[in-house]
């Protein structure tokens, strides 16, 4: 797992630092760092941060 700090908050604690898995077989989700709360899979997080870097005004589609 790699700890990173991202634009995305932890719906449980706020958070912005998640760990994310290196290889296909850390089950490809996204964790929070701090109370390891599973945030969403890495396929949801890539779509995110997409969507963050194509648009100014920042929208949290399913919220
Ligand atoms: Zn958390």
């Amino acid at each position: 797992m790699m700890r990173m700090t991202l634009d995305l908050h932890c719906s449980h604690c706020g958070s912005n630092c998640f760990l994310l898995p290196m290889e296909r077989g850390e089950g490809g989700e996204v964790q929070c760092s701090r109370c390891q709360a599973v945030r969403c899979s890495t396929l949801h997080l890539e779509k995110a941060l997409m969507a963050v870097g194509q648009t100014t005004a920042y929208r949290r589609p399913g919220l």
